[in-house]
């Protein structure tokens, strides 16, 4: 599906940045519709975006990669949210050909070896399926949040961002919002949440380079832990800095 090059003047850009999370979700299907869609790892925050989108504006799409090394717990959850919201998730995946060549080259727990090869693999199972799911899109919605992390103390609410060649705008609806805010939306309207945050996960990703974290950890700090005592640990997988792996 070939898109087009998105381009908002400042003025709407800041009209966005007045909007609260719902207002944002609703502009997003009404303005962009089949060209919207929040992208999600079924963590906490998609699915927020998700139980809003369904009062707000029913029919956004719905994406995520699916890396294959995902948690079981997350696999079901998937379909729990299909079935709760009825809607039909989106799934990208890798290429099996580069999973195959990758594995080949450097082992199947190639991401223990260095930072350089988690990178790689992170590229490989999540950047490049990601890029595909977003060359589908004008708007990408996607739950970061400022608390989440050091590196993501400066996440706009909304900017614009190149991917390959074009621009995109970029909306983080909850980028505000604290953990608390999260969990209490949650619970007020009954919103199903991925189980492995009952065992002590607090940010949820591929099983091995996912682990639970302690109290006062970092909330990202399950990631890839064997990297933890790097001068500069950056727990990202690319997706939202532009890895692109060794
Ligand atoms: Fe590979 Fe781990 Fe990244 Fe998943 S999180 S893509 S298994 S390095």
């Amino acid at each position: 599906m070939a898109m087009s090059t998105i381009t908002h003047d400042r003025t709407i850009l800041d009209t966005l940045n007045g909007m609260d999370a719902e207002e944002l979700l609703q502009w997003a299907g009404e303005h962009h519709g089949a060209q919207a869609g929040i992208v999600t790892s079924f963590q906490n925050t998609g699915c927020v975006m998700i139980d809003m989108a369904s009062r707000a504006t029913p029919g956004l799409r719905v994406l995520t990669v699916d890396t294959w090394r995902l948690h079981e717990e997350t696999y079901s959850f998937i379909e729990e949210i299909e079935e709760r919201y009825q809607i039909s998730v989106e799934r990208y995946e890798p290429y099996p050909k580069s999973v195959h060549r990758m594995i080949q080259q450097h082992g199947e727990f190639l991401f223990f070896d260095s930072k350089a090869k988690q990178e790689y693999c992170c590229h490989i199972r999540k950047v490049e399926p990601n890029r595909r799911a977003l060359a589908t899109l004008d708007v990408w919605i996607t739950g970061l949040r400022k608390d989440q992390s050091d590196t993501r103390q400066e996440t706009p609410k909304v900017s614009l961002t190149q991917q390959d060649g074009r621009s995109l705008l970029k909306l983080c609806p909850l980028a505000e919002w604290s953990e608390e805010d999260v969990w209490a939306y949650i619970h007020e309207h009954n919103v199903p949440y991925n189980r492995l945050y009952d065992k002590g996960y607090t940010s949820i990703g591929c099983i091995i380079c996912t682990t639970p974290t302690k109290p006062g950890e970092d909330k990202r700090a399950g990631r890839w832990r064997w990297f933890n005592s790097l001068e500069q640990s950056n727990k990202e997988c690319g997706i939202h800095n532009g890895g692109s792996g060794i």
